[in-house]
């Protein structure tokens, strides 16, 4: 299907075609010089002490939760508005999901007082997505793990770039991770992020995310070392020099790219006020900066949502949905029973949410198109005549 407006594009040129070819000549393609460039220039960005790149963004998750020692019996508190990595990634330390609802269709974000009901004496720790790079209120999150000893991991994956009262989103828990994939603000086609300050933590992530070995192959190639301890169970959650290197050029890229998103939604909240059915969540102020990774919109519950989708594909604007909730899927009813009906916020928005394009590379031209594309099509929808 060609669209006339995808949801999504990639912002790349002439330097990311340079980086891949110099990576190429270097004849060094493993994670190497290139990445630790990377990790270097990304922990600066973000003023954090410790940054170690891996293959995506799940697998940053699953490290960020293993090296908290989160495992069996152990229950970690996470939304079900997200994608389905964010809970995956506790079940493959063995321990379980416990879903809290978000605060409403307005603010999509986790509510901390819906965490704070949740808490029991197995959990383990915390784990928030700031959705859509909306960063979520981190302090009362952060008062209710001092209070009741547990561990905060953030989901940056929507956020790199977007901070919360000053402070960069993934530096605020104990342990940050973030996604490169291809649609991500920074694009590296698959990869991620682990960062954190804790100098402890930062010594089990860089040998849980290679093998639990005590040396790189890159290590050895420059003569440090002809053998390797192997000290805790690990696995191959490495980065290539190829995708870190085109972590550095969109690295240099995203303060430019996340001002032009910015740009784009307001544009949005404009053209959609007083649309009759389409509300923009997050209309309230944000305590920080949004990395504006998605453009959400909330229904109203008589405006049918794969209706205005199907008008939408006609006129070739892709939409999309953020998030079927993970406690809906057949696994997850598998697994923790049915649970439907728990998560009320959730569910609504569940049903009602659609996503928006949005890349840096949108015209105003393309913003107006898919507005009034909206505006066309909805009172139709409504009427059952869309
Ligand atoms: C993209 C994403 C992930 C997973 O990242 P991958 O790099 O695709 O593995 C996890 N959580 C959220 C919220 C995401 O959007």
């Amino acid at each position: 299907m060609a669209w006339k407006i995808p949801l999504s594009d990639i912002a790349m040129g002439g330097d990311e075609v340079d980086a891949v070819r110099d990576v190429l000549q270097s004849r060094w393609l493993s994670m190497g010089p290139v990445t630790e460039e990377f990790e270097a220039a990304f922990a600066r960005y973000l003023g954090v002490k410790h940054a170690f790149a891996v293959s995506n963004g799940t697998a940053a998750l699953h490290i960020a939760h293993a090296v908290l020692g989160i495992s069996s019996g152990d229950e970690v508190i996470t939304p079900s508005l997200t994608f389905v990595a964010t809970a995956n990634s506790v079940l493959y330390c063995g321990a379980r999901p416990v879903f809290a609802d978000i605060a409403g269709p307005d603010d999509l974000n986790v509510a901390w007082e819906d965490i704070a009901a949740k808490v029991s004496p197995r959990t383990r720790a915390i784990t928030v997505v700031h959705y859509g790079g909306y960063p979520c209120d981190m302090q009362p999150i952060l008062d209710l793990a001092r209070d009741h000893d547990l561990r905060v991991v953030e989901d940056a994956a929507h956020a790199v770039g977007a901070t919360y009262k000053e402070k960069m989103c993934g530096t605020i828990g104990d342990v940050g991770c973030f996604s490169f994939f291809a649609n991500k603000n920074l694009a590296t086609g698959e990869g991620g992020m682990v960062v954190t300050n804790d100098d402890d933590l930062a010594e089990r992530i860089r040998v849980m995310r290679s093998h639990g070995m005590t040396t790189l192959t890159w290590d050895r190639h420059r003569g440090h070392g002809y053998s390797y301890d192997v000290t805790a169970l690990g696995y191959n959650y490495r980065i290539n020099e190829v995708a870190s290197a085109l972590g550095i050029v969109q690295l240099r890229r995203l303060a430019e790219n996340n001002a032009r998103r910015k740009r784009i939604a307001a544009r949005y909240r404009k053209m959609l006020e007083g649309v009759e059915g389409i509300a923009c969540p997050f209309s309230g102020k944000v305590d920080g900066e949004s990395s504006h990774h998605i453009f959400p919109v909330v229904l109203s519950g008589d405006l049918p949502r794969a209706g205005l989708q199907a008008s939408l594909k006609e006129l070739g604007v892709q939409t999309s949905i953020h998030y079927p909730p993970i406690h809906l899927f057949t696994y997850y009813q598998r697994l923790l029973g049915d649970t439907s009906g728990s998560l009320p916020q959730t569910e609504f928005v569940g049903e009602h949410e659609m996503t928006l394009p949005l890349y840096p590379g949108m015209t105003d031209e393309e913003v107006e198109y898919v507005c009034a594309a909206i505006a066309g099509a909805a009172p139709g929808v409504l009427r059952g005549t869309g």
